[in-house]
């Protein structure tokens, strides 16, 4: 598999499937506050960049949660399935939460 350590970025973010096949999207961000890493259950201070990690279920309906990038690589990454770079303007707020309004079946693929 392609290394996609530096992934995300501020130009591109990354998507694939979870071992359960929910869609996961990977988003650079700056913190707004103080989160807990879910890798490591650590602290992700504020204004650090660091990872969002979007989860869109099969059925619909969308969670998320925060992660230091580097514990996304190392934690992550691996679990994950066909995680491919695409353009940071597929993962807007608004896109995603439209296909999570939609079952897998009807969401149109991203580029
Ligand atoms: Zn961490």
């Amino acid at each position: 598999m392609k290394s996609l350590n530096g992934f995300p970025n501020r130009r591109q973010s990354l998507t694939g499937f979870t071992a359960d096949g929910d869609e996961i999207w990977i988003i650079r961000s700056i913190s707004q506050k103080f989160y807990k890493c879910q890798g490591c259950y650590d602290s992700i201070e504020v204004g650090a960049e660091h990872v969002v990690v979007q989860y869109i279920g099969r059925l619909g309906g969308t969670e998320h949660s925060h992660w230091h990038q580097r514990c996304a690589e190392e934690i992550l990454y691996p679990q994950s399935r066909s995680l491919r770079p695409v353009a940071a303007k597929e993962s807007s707020r608004g896109n995603l939460e439209k296909r999570g309004r939609r079952p897998a079946g009807r969401r149109r693929k991203p580029r």
